[in-house]
Order: C-alpha cells, then sequence, then structure tokens
C-alpha cells in the first residue's frame, strides 16, 4: 500500500511516500480503507522528537486522526461490519490496568497511540481494536470525518469532564482558530454556553464566530485580553478558560477568571513554563487543570452529537497524502484556521 513514513525523527524532509506492506488485522482487530487524514501537532512532535516524543518502529506511519471504510474483519470482531463508513479512536486501552478497571481509562497506564507507538493514518489501510472504530454518519464527508476526533474528544474532555462546564456558563477559549480551538467553540455553544475567544488574527475571530463565538479579542494586537474580557462579563471574568497556546497567554488567562473560575489546559503550543500566583489561587477558589487523556465514554458522548449534526468538523486545508511536507510545514507557520486533511489515494 502507499503511505508516508520515517525512517529516524528530524525536520519534514524526513516525510517519505512510497510503498510498506499492507497491515493484517488480528483477532479482535478490524482493517480500515482509509480516505482522509488529519494532522495534528502530536504528528509534528512524533516527526520531529520535540517535546520528547518518541515513535514505534522504523518505518514508522505517522498520524492519528483518521476516516474510511471496514474493509476486513480480523477474529472475533462485534459491532462493525465490512463497507462501514467509520471513524478510528487513535488511542489503544489495555482494559486491564487499574484505571482501566475503574473506568478512569483516560490515564490508562499502557494505552498505545496509533501514530505514534505503532503504525498511524497516512496510509490507505490501518488496523484498529474493533472497540476503536466508531460509525460515522452518511452526510459527514470522509475529510470532515477525519478532523474531528482528536480535537473534539480533546475539547470534550477538557471542557465536560474536567472542568466541569455546565449550561449558560460564560467560557474564553484560546486560539480559537486551531482545531481544538474551533472544536470548544461548537461544544460550549451545543451546551448553551456564552463564548468569548481569543485568536492572533482579526480573520480568525471571525470564522470562530461563524462557529457560535459571541466576541473575540486579537491577542496580537491586544496582549493584554483579561481587560476587554472583564468589560464583556462586567467585571466579573469567565467561568472557564480553555487554553493549549500555553506560556504567551497564561497571565491573562488567569487573570480572565472570575471567583470560582476554573481553567483547563490541553497544550502548550507556544511554551511551557509559568508563574502562578498562589495567592490568587487560594483566595479567589481558582481550579487549574490539565486535560491527560481521554476517556472511551467520552468519545461517546460527542459521537452522539455529531450523529445529529450538531458538531462539524472545520476542515482549512486539503493536501494530497504524497504532500504531507507541505502540509507539515504549514502545521508548522500556524497560519491556517481549522484543520489540515490529508486526502488518501
Ligand atoms: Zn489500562
Amino acid at each position: 500500500m502507499k503511505a508516508v513514513f520515517i525512517r529516524e525523527q528530524g525536520d519534514v524532509d524526513r516525510l517519505t511516500y512510497g510503498d510498506v506492506p499492507d497491515p493484517v488485522p488480528s483477532p479482535g482487530e478490524a482493517l480500515v480503507r482509509l480516505h482522509a487524514a488529519a494532522l495534528n501537532h502530536l504528528d509534528v512532535y512524533a516527526r520531529s522528537g520535540a517535546n520528547r516524543v518518541r515513535v514505534g518502529p522504523y518505518p514508522h506511519i505517522l498520524g492519528c486522526d483518521m476516516a474510511g471504510e471496514v474493509a476486513q474483519l480480523g477474529q472475533g470482531v462485534e459491532g462493525v461490519k465490512v463497507g462501514q463508513r467509520v471513524v478510528v479512536d487513535y488511542v489503544i486501552k489495555c482494559g486491564v490496568c487499574d484505571y482501566c478497571v475503574l473506568g478512569r481509562d483516560d490515564l490508562c497506564r499502557r494505552m498505545v497511540n496509533m501514530g505514534v507507538h505503532v503504525a498511524g493514518s497516512y496510509a490507505q489501510y490501518v488496523k484498529a481494536p474493533f472497540q476503536n472504530i466508531h460509525p460515522i454518519p452518511d452526510f459527514l464527508p470522509y475529510e470532515e470525518a477525519a478532523s474531528m476526533p482528536l480535537v473534539f474528544h480533546t475539547a470534550w474532555h477538557c471542557l465536560v469532564t474536567r472542568a466541569g462546564l455546565q449550561p449558560g456558563e460564560t467560557v474564553l477559549i484560546n486560539a480559537a482558530g486551531s482545531g481544538v480551538g474551533s472544536a470548544g467553540v461548537q461544544i460550549a455553544r451545543a451546551l448553551h454556553c456564552r463564548v468569548l475567544v481569543t485568536a492572533g488574527s482579526d480573520a480568525k475571530i471571525a470564522r470562530a464566530k461563524e462557529l457560535g463565538a459571541e466576541a473575540g479579542i486579537n491577542y496580537t494586537t491586544t496582549p493584554a485580553f483579561s481587560k476587554p474580557v472583564q468589560d464583556m462579563t462586567g467585571g466579573d471574568g469567565v467561568d472557564v478558560v480553555f487554553d493549549s497556546v500555553g506560556a504567551p497567554v497564561w497571565e491573562e488567562s488567569f487573570s480572565s477568571l472570575k471567583v470560582g473560575g476554573r481553567f483547563v489546559t490541553c497544550g502548550v503550543t507556544a511554551g511551557h513554563m509559568a508563574n502562578l500566583h498562589l495567592g490568587r489561587l487560594f483566595s479567589r477558589g481558582l481550579t487549574v487543570t490539565g486535560s491527560g487523556g481521554r476517556s472511551r465514554r467520552e468519545f461517546n458522548d460527542f459521537m452522539r452529537l455529531v450523529h445529529r449534526g450538531a458538531l462539524r468538523g472545520v476542515v482549512g486545508r486539503v493536501f494530497p497524502l504524497e504532500e504531507a511536507r507541505a502540509a507539515h510545514k504549514l502545521m508548522e507557520d500556524r497560519d491556517f484556521f481549522g484543520k489540515i486533511v490529508l486526502r488518501i489515494p
């Protein structure tokens, strides 16, 4: 089959388009004929080795997000049929560790990530445990479907589970132009929340408003964005801040929280070291929480809204699989809105 793989970690030139053997499903696994794969920052880390991400045996096929149709079933597979249109959850849980048996599989001690530890989605075929395979509605194109799993799963986990976002609350979402940011805007709107956003350009703010954001602040021209956030919330601040940017926006994010507010992070795309004002943390009853992994239950939860058409993938650019280098370069340049998708031949 055709695939994009690396033989060692490094810059975009390490991405090689060529032929590799077809995967063969083991018992409990299904083979999926992929039609689209979407890029995430994790792909860039897996390719480059940044943030100490180490990948599986070489040649290694990158890619965590994917959509296609079930092509073949291994022994003992239940609940999926050949020909079914599906997306694949890229995180494989062990099912038997103490976290898994306690229903906290988001923290599974032995999780294996497709695209990182084993072969991923930049390929015509992939094999996956049947528990990781989820049907998609007929109205959802493959390219849009591929753009959804990782970012919506992450945003749901952060906003609903970790931050406990409640209907009617006000949420500030940083980097609204990012995949996880635009997913967060839609989830918060589906929960009837008031959504404020920050982004690096006015064009990205305009797109976020189309997805349901009420107002946005350009943090390039207005780096001290907690002031307008306070102004827009009657001086209170927001209930929840959802961030994936990290250090450069930490101080202003923290200052945007109302008393009792919750800050949740799922990424540090622009820096990971920050100062925490412990006095304000305790006296204002604030919560600062991380993301960690995501649970199978949360995947089912957000997919219910996908089947109703309440959440839609935001595809920014589509490249043919063989142009994965150009797609990675665009990902690193950050000059796009929504998800970068690879169309698989
Ligand atoms: Zn486990």
